[in-house]
């Protein structure tokens, strides 16, 4: 039986905790906060959504960012395992909408419950208020660390589950990629993802609230930013990325914030795009009407403005468009809202078909981590064993969860990458 201590009190970390002291380690359980889990409290709006019940090859396609990486994680502790370790640790699940997996009380707090008790009765020692400052090796080999009370914990292994960035008031400080960096691990750029977009337009200040559901969304690059933001330290040179390329393109729901676009389709967006943002200018394009091509879109405008051929040009649009959307589209194509319908010109017809197929918007920028979904980028992985999720640069030291460069969509799909790493990475520890 040899020590090990975990750090870091959330999914990554309960889950590596409660997989090491099942196969029989002495475990501690290190958080800087008061409670356990408060990140998992939120997740979900507060229902959790703890996995996704879909195939594994499925799960492979949501993980954004080295899915590679997570083969023999989620081998060794795959999504329907996830619902059979809770169903056995006494929480009842349910699948919803998209194989999105919950529990049946729709209450994160019981997720946590259900852990804490897991935790205990394996007689892990949960140390709450305990933030790690820094970590001790000797000869390439963990032996301590040290702790903000200015204690020192030895042990033979420790795994890492800080987290990552976003949401900060949760505690993901960022203290992980500290603790890696000196021990010389790689921790590639960070931004935030699953995170709305800002546009640099008057448009959603008026738009706001306003959801549009089955549009096509899409970003292409408009061109290199002229000025180097500073933002790739140490990134390899890549590519420059020609104009008009498409970076992202999926059909679903977006909503109008009061400073850009949020919703399914833009968060799954951000996270593709979101290491060009501080290189490129980057346009987002809405197609309002997917299911109809220009021609029959046309068609359809001729129509209704052949209905309406004596009312304004302002007041002929309502069969077609959300009444929110409307003096935002006028003003867009340029022609006068006073203009009677049957003045308008097939040239100009045309216009308001070729716009409502491509609504575009410049990018500003992506919200900030305060509000991001999960941190894009981390440590890197090529300096981690995918097999047993222990560094390849210091023996005892293991990683886990959001810390890690992976990152994937919502629908269950990060906290599933969190409860199989930390899995792997507890059962991988030598007795
Ligand atoms: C609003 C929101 C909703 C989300 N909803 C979902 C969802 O429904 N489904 C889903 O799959 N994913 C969801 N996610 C993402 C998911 O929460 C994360 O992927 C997951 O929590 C990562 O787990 P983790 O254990 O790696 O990190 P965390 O859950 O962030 O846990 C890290 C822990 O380490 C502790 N810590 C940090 N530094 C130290 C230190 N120096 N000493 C001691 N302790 C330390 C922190 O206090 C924290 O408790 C959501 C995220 C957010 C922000």
């Amino acid at each position: 039986m040899s020590k090990v201590l975990v750090v870091g009190g959330g999914a990554a970390g309960m889950m590596a905790a409660i997989s090491a002291a099942r196969a029989g380690h002495r475990v501690v359980l290190l958080e800087q906060n008061e409670k356990l889990g408060k990140k998992l409290y939120i997740t979900g709006k507060g229902r959790c959504n703890i996995t996704n019940a879909c195939d594994l090859e499925e799960l492979f396609g949501n993980v954004v960012s080295n899915p590679r990486f997570m083969y023999s994680a989620f081998y060794g502790f795959s999504n329907h395992e996830t619902i059979s370790f809770f169903q056995s640790i006494g929480l009842d699940t349910k699948i919803e909408r998209g194989q999105r997996v919950f529990p049946v009380s729709d209450h994160s707090s019981d997720v946590i419950r259900s852990l804490e008790n897991e935790l205990r009765r394996l007689k892990v020692d949960i140390k709450l208020n305990a933030a790690v400052t820094g970590l001790i090796t000797e000869e390439g080999r963990f032996c301590a660390l040290t702790m903000k009370s200015g204690e020192r914990l030895q042990a033979d292994a420790c795994v890492i589950a800080t987290g990552g960035l976003s949401y900060p008031t949760t505690g993901s400080t960022g203290d992980g990629y500290r603790f890696a960096k000196q021990l010389g691990h790689t921790v590639t750029p960070l931004y935030p993802s699953l995170v709305s977009i800002q546009l640099a337009s008057d448009a959603p200040a008026r738009l706001e609230g306003l959801s549009l559901k089955n549009i096509h969304a899409s970003v292409s690059v408009a061109a290199p930013k002229q000025e180097n933001t500073g933002a790739d330290n140490g990134e390899k040179k890549k590519k420059t990325l020609k104009t008009g390329k498409i970076l992202f393109e999926e059909f679903g729901e977006l909503v109008f914030t009061s400073r850009g676009v949020s919703g399914p389709v833009i968060l799954s967006a951000s996270s593709k795009i979101a290491e060009y943002v501080p290189k490129y200018d980057l346009l987002v394009h809405i197609d309002l009407k997917p299911a109809l091509s220009e021609e029959q879109l046309d068609a359809r405008i001729l129509r209704d403005f052949d209905e309406a051929k004596n009312k304004q040009y302002k007041n002929a649009l309502d069969q077609l468009l959300p009444q929110k959307i409307i003096p935002v589209i006028i003003d867009m194509s340029g022609i006068s809202p006073e203009k009677q319908v049957n003045a308008i010109s097939k040239e100009e017809r045309r216009k308001i078909a070729r716009l409502l197929k491509k609504v575009t918007f410049p990018v500003r920028a992506l919200g900030g981590f305060d509000e991001a979904v999960i941190t894009k980028g981390g440590i890197s992985v090529k300096e981690i064993n995918p097999s047993t999720m222990e560094s390849k640069l210091v023996q005892g030291v293991y990683f886990a969860g959001e810390v890690m460069d992976v990152d994937a969509y919502t629908g269950g799909y990060n906290l599933q990458v969190a409860w199989s790493s930390g899995y792997l990475a507890g059962s991988s520890i030598p007795l």
